[in-house]
């Protein structure tokens, strides 16, 4: 079979392997993109729709805040709006000791202009009442919001493929070799791909092509658990979460309340379900937060599989062992809003030789003994 040859082969088409196809085709490179099943059916398109820099490490907030600007041209970007909503993210505390740290953050953020309101009772009271008593103060960060995974990922794959990126569903990388300064990317179907460049992008699986590379990651997989209530009379007005985690909640304009919380359980490589204790934690945290909650039905509960880095940093920038390897993985349940800021980077590193922000602090060269010496 002859191979098909173009300009980048990507392997994974979530939301970081279909913005880096999105910017890299705009710019009339040749991509083919590689995912073995639907693109956006894996984290990118089962996550909670969380669309936040507050909590962030400040490590990636330069990043994240570049992919707050691309949400909010998102409809130019991809020609949906997602259900993009700039709801306000509102963080709970649920102690003084959970209020000063969130208050020791929003000075140490500052300088990245995310305008976070520090709030103690009294006003939370007053301008958020559908909280619960045990909240004693919260941080709102005004811009942030929530969208519907569902619609956003496959949109960044499908505005791709409209820019020219030839996407190869269904299609299950099997074999991967470099030399002459190409890769040769053969499908488990038989199918060949070269190209000068290749783009690991495969979500909780790429520590195998990176290990492939003699660049092993000590990477593990995670389970967030989520479920969908009924529609209820709307009454959530921002999204929020809590300090120190434990739940997170949205509300979408048909009524329904979205909560995450804790961990499923991987029920094989690929799949992973909620199990009945992590739906009852979260429906036992969620009348607590949120009185209007209570005897609301699930409708539905569901899991994805993630990858975490022992740092929850993720994986972002180039091989330390073979020219034309990029990497994009290992998000740590955040990937999702940074998703197409990574996904631009990786392609900057193509298309102008070094990104826009430095991705020093994710480079592979932290977990070998190989260091990161370039300007990247
Ligand atoms: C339940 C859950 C809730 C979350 N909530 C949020 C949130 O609220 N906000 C937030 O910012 N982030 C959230 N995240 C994290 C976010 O969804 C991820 O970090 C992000 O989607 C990662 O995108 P990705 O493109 O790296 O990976 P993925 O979306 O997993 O894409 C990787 C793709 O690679 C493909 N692939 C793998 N191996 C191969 C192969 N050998 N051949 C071909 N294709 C392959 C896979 O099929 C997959 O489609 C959540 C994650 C989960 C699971």
């Amino acid at each position: 079979m002859t191979p098909v040859a173009s300009d980048v082969i990507i392997v994974g088409g979530g939301i970081v392997g279909s913005s880096a196809a999105l910017c890299l085709a705009r710019a009339g490179r040749r991509v083919t993109l590689i995912e073995r099943d639907f693109c956006g059916s894996r984290s990118s398109g089962v996550n909670y729709g969380g669309v936040r820099r507050q909590g962030r490490p400040l490590s990636q907030l330069p990043l994240s805040c570049r992919a707050h600007a691309i949400w909010g041209q998102l409809g130019d970007w991809v020609g949906t709006d997602g259900e993009y909503t700039r709801s306000g993210h509102l963080k709970l505390a649920r102690s003084e000791a959970d209020l000063a740290t969130l208050q020791a953050y929003a000075l140490a953020v500052e300088p990245f202009g995310l305008g976070l309101q520090v709030m103690g009772r009294a006003e939370l009271r007053r301008r958020f009442p559908w909280v619960g008593d045990v909240a004693v103060g919260a941080s709102l960060c005004p811009d942030d919001g929530h969208a519907n995974p569902r619609l956003v990922s496959p949109a960044f794959a499908r505005a791709a493929q409209r820019q020219g990126a030839q996407l190869h569903e269904q299609t299950l990388l099997a074999e991967v070799t470099h030399n002459a300064a190409q890769f040769q990317v053969r499908s488990q179907a038989g199918q060949w791909f070269t190209a000068p460049w290749l783009l690991n992008c495969a979500g909780a699986w790429a520590g195998e092509l990176a290990a492939q590379f003699g660049e092993p990651v000590p990477m593990v997989t995670h389970h967030p658990a989520m479920l969908v209530t009924e529609p209820l009379p709307l009454f959530m007005t921002a999204s929020t979460g809590v300090e120190g985690g434990g739940i997170y909640a949205r509300q979408v304009a048909r009524g329904n309340c979205v909560l995450g919380g804790g961990r499923g359980f991987a029920e094989g490589p690929d799949k992973a379900r909620t199990g009945q204790a992590a739906i009852l934690n979260i429906l036992r945290n969620a009348t607590e937060l949120y009185p209007a909650l209570a005897g609301a039905q699930a409708i539905r509960s569901w899991s994805g599989t993630e990858g975490y880095l022992p740092d929850n940093e993720p994986v972002l920038g180039p091989s330390l062992t073979c020219p034309g390897l990029l990497h994009g993985f290992g998000f740590a349940g955040a990937g999702f809003q940074i998703g197409p800021a990574a996904g631009e980077a990786l392609a900057q590193c193509i298309l102008a030789g070094e990104p826009a922000h430095s991705l020093a602090a994710f480079s592979i060269g932290r977990f070998t003994s190989l260091h990161h010496t370039g300007t990247f």
